[in-house]
């Protein structure tokens, strides 16, 4: 069951409570490339992607606020590192949440600076623990980035904030180290109320990077931990949305759109199943129903294996039975592609 935390308001959305779990991703173009950087966050949007974080460096970089601001309508966060000014010019520039952590801004009057901007403008805080970045007096205390570390370098951050009444707050608390990300967050989510965004950070290439990730993240959300996630990879920011949203389709999250089961052939198979499955999944692109569609290598077992799944088909040697929730309704010959990515679409309406 959904672990429930406070709710939180960033922009025109919200985080926490009964909310969606929403999948978020970062822009990678150079700081100094505003039209990049506007560009790669439409697309972005375009994608699914319902949080996008940019990083501004430097006070110079703050223009990229209200340059992207002005092209998207999802909620914009500002990455900002230790200059506290960077983040009061974020806060006027009307970005929609920051991702500092206060232990490194500086003395208490910094902090204080930044939590007052923020409160005036109603613009909430993530902090976000990192694995490779603990405060030295910690990872000295543990010897290494512990779960336990990560989880006290979390709270001394969140007290920072506390102490000033702030509550706005969104906590991460990555590492690239999937058993410990988990068991940090597991932990973590005992100790606080506050909405977490789950990631493995340095998760690596796209391969594993998914791997890694789905196995992180997905182990969370599956115990009801998550408010938010990102799928950090070495690749296109577009490629960390469609893995975000499958991870999420496959905790049993609701997620809009088509959900292929095919299954993985064996020596009944006679058709390319393969190349059916994929062009099946192609020609539904742009639905949003939420529908289950199965693609089967035979009819022995095809239909009952995929009893769940709305509408799907089983192959034959040339032809292929079609059938809904297991019961069979009609049979395809010939290229029956087409048609039953018709039969999908009008399916999909009577769902
Ligand atoms: S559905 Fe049929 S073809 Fe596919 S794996 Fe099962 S038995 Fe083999």
């Amino acid at each position: 069951m959904r672990h429930i935390k406070r709710e939180l308001k960033i922009g025109n959305t919200a985080i926490g409570g009964n909310n969606p779990v929403l999948v978020q991703s970062m822009l990678n173009v150079r700081s100094s490339d505003i039209e990049g950087n506007v560009k790669q966050a439409v697309e972005l949007e375009k994608a699914g992607c319902q949080i996008v974080r940019v990083s501004v460096p430097t006070l110079e970089d703050v223009k990229l606020v209200e340059a992207i601001k002005n092209e998207i309508s999802i909620p914009l966060v500002a990455d900002i590192h230790f200059d506290y000014k960077v983040a009061l010019a974020c806060a006027d520039a009307g970005i929609d949440k920051i991702r500092i952590n206060p232990g490194n801004i500086g003395d208490d009057e910094k902090v204080k600076a930044v939590v007052k901007a923020c409160s005036a403008k109603n613009i909430p805080i993530r902090i976000g623990v990192n694995a490779g970045s603990l405060e030295k007096n910690i990872l000295a205390k543990y010897g290494k980035p512990t779960p336990e570390a990560l989880c006290e370098s979390a709270m001394y951050h969140i007290g920072l904030l506390e102490r000033y009444d702030f509550n706005d707050i969104a906590v991460s608390i990555k590492s690239s180290n999937v058993n410990n990300m988990i068991q940090a967050y597991t932990l973590l989510d005992s100790k606080c109320n506050y909405p977490l965004h789950l990631g493995v950070t340095e998760a690596g290439t796209y391969r594993m990077g998914v791997i890694k990730s789905a196995m992180g993240i997905g182990s969370l959300l599956l115990n009801g931990i998550g408010d938010t996630i990102r799928v950090s990879l070495t690749d296109a920011p577009v490629r960390e949305i469609e893995a975000g949203f499958d991870i999420l389709r496959a905790a049993g999250h609701e997620v809009a759109g088509p959900e292929i089961i095919s299954c993985p052939t064996c020596g009944r198979t006679r058709l390319d199943v393969a190349a059916i499955a994929n062009q099946v999944e192609a020609g539904l692109k742009g639905i949003n129903k939420n529908i289950k569609v199965a693609v089967m290598g035979c009819v022995v077992n095809g239909p009952g294996e995929a009893r769940e799944a709305d509408i799907g088909i089983a192959c034959g040697a040339d032809n292929a039975a079609m059938f809904k929730k297991g019961v069979k309704i009609k049979t395809y010959s010939g290229n029956f592609i087409e048609e039953f990515i018709e039969d999908i679409k009008i399916c999909a309406e009577e769902l």
